[in-house]
């Protein structure tokens, strides 16, 4: 679904099963953020089919983070000339713990590889230019993607519509993930997409949506 120029959702919107939304920027060098689930990785393939993107036009991915629902599918790509990206830290963790994290979720770890490492600072993606800003506090090594251009925020799992990250998997710290959207509430923000549920449009909307999760939700965990 076509957002705005170069911007395509994929909203996952079932409630029988857990997925992330993905996203992709289009332009010259195609970038899908977040394949989501192996298993469920048929229907993103449709769903960007219906918008011109077969998994081989997609030329990076980006990984918010290496949780199975939003990096599972990665090991589609495997075989293609997809560049494959994600935080350092969060390589570390499933070097380190994947194998047990993934298991402890029910499931294997599954093939992956990662081609290069995303830090904070700029990326050039084909002609737009994205900033990379690393949002630990749900997982480690969790990076949301600023796209000034539009002033859209790829949030990942750090902050959603009405509601934050949990911080009670292996790694996750609420101490972190405030501080973390505290940083993220100064960015000017008119699109936020996060990693579940609907996306927040509107300047004011957005600057509500931080105050409603910053005042409801950090006393709480
Ligand atoms: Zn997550």
């Amino acid at each position: 679904m076509k957002l705005l120029d170069d911007l395509y959702f994929y909203p996952w919107e079932s409630m029988a099963e857990n997925n992330c939304n993905s996203y992709v920027i289009g332009g010259a060098l195609p970038t899908l953020i977040d394949p989501g689930h192996h298993h469920l990785f048929p229907k993103l393939s449709e769903a960007m089919a219906a918008d011109g993107f077969q998994p081989k036009d997609i030329k990076l991915i980006i990984a918010t983070h290496a949780h199975p629902d939003h990096f599972e599918a990665i090991q589609n790509f495997l075989d293609l000339e997809t560049r494959i990206s994600l935080h350092p830290e969060a390589e570390r963790f499933i070097e380190e713990h994947g194998e047990h994290f993934f298991r402890v979720l029910g499931m294997n770890l599954p093939p992956y590889r990662v081609d290069f490492h995303l830090v904070e600072g700029e990326l050039e993606v084909g002609e737009h230019r994205l900033r990379v800003i690393h949002t630990p506090g749900h997982a480690p090594g969790s990076i949301c993607i600023y796209w000034s251009e539009v002033k859209a925020l790829f949030a990942g799992d750090v902050i959603f519509s009405q509601s934050l990250g949990r911080t009670d998997l292996p790694g996750g710290n609420s101490a972190l993930l405030k501080e973390t959207i505290d940083r993220l509430a100064s960015l000017e923000v008119s699109l936020l997409l996060p990693g579940h549920g609907p996306v927040v449009q509107g300047k004011g909307e957005v600057k509500r949506n931080f105050h409603l999760v910053r005042t409801m939700f950090y006393g709480m965990i």
